[in-house]
């Protein structure tokens, strides 16, 4: 994208001027894999009753929200503890408008000194770091994406990030992190009175326990959860993160009051009540993960082994945003996340899956690939 040239009446702060708004292209496709969604939309139940709520909660629009999200942080607690076995309380939940604004919150509590990060990893990450004027480091990843746990370890012995994080399962690679190297990476965070973020934006499609097993041994642990993804409310904004409650204590300072609406706090307590319609899907898209991961691999193409509800795949001749276009002309839509030779698909419904393959198979077969 072209430097905006923005006018000299316009106070916007210097580091501001160079930055471009954040955002996939929003075109009209058949086949929208750009996002990491899910596919698949509510029930006409689960719509109802969502309907049912906010037609309660409407009469009282005259009145701000519950500034605290008790009831909603109540929800949540329990439904971590229901997947991960743990005894978390409503006091170790914090909720926001999406988990990017969990994000945001954390570097305005925790900011004053840097921030690391692994890329490529999640990029708004440096990017909310940026806006809100947090210094960012990059640690980098190996070739194959893999993190280098003893070379991570040393960067945050020598950066002395306030904040660390890591994305597990990492988007855009899907690839993952032990619990142990989890662990190794917190016990060094904690050497420099930093706090490692673990955002787990995806981790429900993953097989490796979640880290929130983990915030009893290691106080300076916060892991970030969605509603995005695999709970299918990516509509409704509602992110929230675990940790020990003094992290909690923190983000009542920078919040906004009553930034979380009534409607939003009504319609994410009834997705809860139907997590396990919602949940339902995730081992569909695990089976449709492994059906495109198989389609792509025969036709000579490559795939970073992935836990989440994407791939990012390469091993085709034209440049990532060539092919990317060519898809598009085909209607079918994914993501170019600016990574040399490589592209990312979200994994859709069926339609939207064969229409990517079938799409895909005639772009290369067109080359005498
Ligand atoms: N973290 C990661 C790793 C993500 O990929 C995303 C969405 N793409 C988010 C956080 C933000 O999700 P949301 O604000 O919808 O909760």
């Amino acid at each position: 994208m072209m430097e905006k040239n923005w006018p000299l009446w316009l106070p916007l702060r210097d580091d501001l001027q160079s930055l471009s708004p954040y955002g996939a292209p929003q075109v009209p496709a058949s086949a929208t894999l750009n996002t990491n969604e899910n596919p698949y939309a509510p029930s006409p139940a689960l719509a109802q009753a969502i309907a049912d709520r906010i037609h309660r909660v409407s009469q009282n629009l005259n009145r701000y929200p519950d500034r605290d999200a008790v009831v909603l942080r109540g929800a949540l607690a329990k439904f971590i503890n229901s997947l991960s076995g743990t005894n978390l309380s409503s006091d170790q939940i914090w909720a926001a408008n999406g988990s990017n604004e969990i994000i945001q919150s954390l570097f305005m509590a925790f900011g004053e000194r840097p921030a690391l990060g692994f890329t490529p990893s999640y990029s708004m990450h440096p990017l909310i770091a940026k806006v809100i004027g947090v210094k960012w480091f990059d640690g980098g990843r190996r070739e194959d994406f893999s993190l280098d746990i003893e070379k991570a370890k040393r960067e945050i012995v020598e950066v002395k990030p306030a904040l660390t994080f890591i994305t597990t399962p990492n988007n855009p690679t899907g690839t993952t992190v032990t619990l142990e190297e989890i662990s190794l990476l917190a016990a060094a965070a904690a050497q420099v009175n930093g706090l490692l973020i673990v955002d787990e934006a995806y981790a429900e499609f993953s097989d490796i326990p979640s880290a929130v097993t983990l915030i009893s041994k290691y106080p300076n642990l916060v892991v970030i959860r969605t509603m995005s993804k695999a709970f299918a409310f990516a509509g409704a904004r509602l992110g929230y993160l675990i940790a020990n409650p003094e992290v909690v204590s923190a983000m009542f300072l920078v919040r906004l009051p009553y930034h979380l609406s009534s409607l939003t706090q009504a319609a994410a307590e009834v997705a809860l009540e139907f997590q396990g319609e919602l949940l339902g899907t995730v081992s569909e898209l695990i089976t449709s993960r492994k059906y495109v991961v198989g389609e792509l691999e025969k036709m000579g193409l490559q795939v970073i082994p992935s836990q989440a509800n994407f791939i990012l795949f390469t091993g085709f001749r034209q440049e990532p945003a060539q092919l990317w276009r060519q898809l598009l002309d085909r209607d079918v839509l994914i993501r170019d996340v600016g990574l040399l030779g490589y592209l990312r698909v979200t994994i859709g419904n069926e339609a939207e899956n064969k229409k990517f393959i079938a799409a895909l198979q005639d772009i290369l077969n067109g080359e005498g690939q």
